[in-house]
């Protein structure tokens, strides 16, 4: 098992964060301590830069590790984000991993022209498998501040990662700051958590907040630039919530006995969990394990049971097991269509709708809605 940095995330926050998290962030004025309403002036970015604390979980690398998700003890102590390392002046820049919570950080750095973000995982690349290139690695290097998903979704770099936190720099694990309640178990893996969560609106608000903590650290002294990032960051929540109740009513557009989402790898178990529907896949949560044929066999049974009227392919993983998937099913007298493709765990083509977060859940709602039944759903939120 690999051992990440955390990050620090002040529990009594967790009960009340959620949508707040975004929206609450120029008001987070100390550890555990959340001030509550929207409108608190964004004269905090001082205080929230203290609050987000503490360069030794970060540095603490490997000892941090994954315990209580950022919840243990230690990572409590507020000790001035980034120490003497914060830079006041010329341009800052921050390193994501993967294309999701980049689009984080673009979304909130938007007008503030000293920060650049640069992501690593470009289309169609799969977080689970890929090793990071020399390329990556000077481009880690060169972050003021270094973003990953986490929740062991980066299977293969967890210890350039590690390596990274270790030398100082600070790098936070942004699932870490999903409460431990609402992650999800996979099945026969007790000892793991899903980290799939920006699957769920509401959950990927935990991450904005938490990287909107980490900007506004990272912009500390710079009065102009913590102004816009905090109104960047209430805009963007409340585009999350819109998108939100759209996914929501799409899904419901969905009749009931038809809400089944079937995918190449099980990467939808919190959009499942939220939005009502049963959720299988031909893989577990991470790609690195091959399919086998008593997975394809199991849920051919399922499909031809429930008269599964579509299955669905992700762009970051091969359509090989699905397509298998519509020809068994189609050999015993079932015919399940191939749905669409979906953005799971590698966003679209940058400068495209679907190369945003907001437009790939769209997509996504939109297509399994439409492949699924859903009646006038996709009408409702206006076309692509
Ligand atoms: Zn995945």
């Amino acid at each position: 098992m690999v051992a990440y940095a955390t990050v620090t995330m002040a529990t009594k926050c967790d009960r009340v964060l959620g949508w707040l998290a975004v929206a609450g962030v120029a008001v987070i004025a100390a550890c555990g301590v959340v001030l509550a309403g929207c409108d608190g002036a964004p004269a905090q970015n001082a205080a929230a830069a203290k609050a987000s604390g503490t360069s030794e979980a970060a540095r603490g690398g490997a000892n941090a590790a994954r315990a209580g998700h950022g919840h243990s003890a230690g990572a409590h102590s507020a000790h001035g984000a980034h120490g003497a390392a914060v830079k006041t002046t010329g341009p800052l820049k921050i390193v994501a991993t993967t294309a999701q919570i980049g689009d984080i950080a673009r979304n909130l750095t938007q007008g503030v022209s000293e920060v650049t973000v640069a992501v690593l995982l470009g289309e169609g690349v799969d977080p689970h498998t890929y090793k990071l290139t020399r390329s990556d690695a000077a481009q880690l290097h060169s972050g003021d501040l270094v973003l990953f998903s986490g929740l062991h979704l980066e299977g293969k770099m967890g210890e350039v990662i590690s390596e990274l936190a270790r030398s100082g720099k600070r790098v936070v694990e942004v699932g870490a700051a999903i409460p431990e309640a609402q992650l999800l178990v996979p099945e026969g893996a007790a000892d793991q958590h899903d980290p799939h969560f920006w699957m769920d609106p509401e959950l990927f608000t935990f991450a904005t907040g938490v990287v909107s903590r980490e900007v506004l650290a990272l912009t500390a002294g710079r009065d102009a630039a913590g102004a816009k990032v905090t109104e960047n960051a209430r805009a963007y929540n409340a585009a999350l919530r819109e998108l939100d109740e759209e996914i929501r009513g799409l899904m419901e557009a969905i009749p009931q006995t038809q809400r089944v989402l079937i995918t190449s790898h099980d990467a939808f178990g919190y959009f499942g969990r939220r939005y009502g529907l049963a959720v299988h896949a031909v893989q577990g949560i991470s790609t690195e394990s091959e399919a086998g044929l008593a997975d394809v066999s199991r849920l051919i049974t399922l499909i031809t049971a429930g008269k599964v009227p579509a299955v669905f392919v992700e762009s970051s993983v091969s359509d090989r097991t699905i397509k298998s998937v519509i020809e068994q099913s189609a050999k015993r007298g079932q015919i399940v269509k191939l749905g669409g493709e979906l953005f799971s765990d590698a966003m679209g083509k940058p400068g495209t709708i679907e190369g945003t977060y907001i437009g790939m859940m769209r997509h996504n709602a939109r297509t399994i809605s439409a492949a699924l039944g859903g009646k006038n759903g996709a009408s409702e939120g206006g076309s692509k």
